[in-house]
C-alpha cells in the first residue's frame, strides 16, 4: 500500500476593483488574491496547513504586493 500526499498552494481572485496603484500610481483594476496552502491526500485537498494570505495585483503594471487589512475592508 502506498500513500500520495503533499501540499497544494492555490490562488483565488476574491474581488476586483479600480484603485490607485501604490507602485505605478495609475488608477487601474486591482485584483485581491487569496493564497491558501492545503494538505492533500491522493491529490484531494483536505485542510489548510497555514492561514491564508492576501495579495493585491495591479492590472496595469502587474506588481503583486501583500495586502494589509485596510485593503480587505475598503
Ligand atoms: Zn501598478
Amino acid at each position: 500500500m502506498f500513500l500520495i500526499f503533499g501540499l497544494r498552494t492555490r490562488d483565488n481572485v476574491v474581488s476586483r476593483r479600480p484603485m490607485v496603484c501604490e507602485v505605478c500610481g495609475v488608477h487601474a483594476v486591482q485584483s485581491l488574491v487569496r493564497r491558501s496552502t492545503k494538505f492533500s491526500l491522493f491529490f484531494i485537498p483536505l485542510f489548510p496547513v497555514k492561514p491564508s494570505t492576501y495579495y493585491l495585483e495591479c492590472g496595469h503594471c502587474g506588481t503583486i504586493r501583500r495586502a494589509d487589512r485596510r485593503a480587505l475592508v475598503a
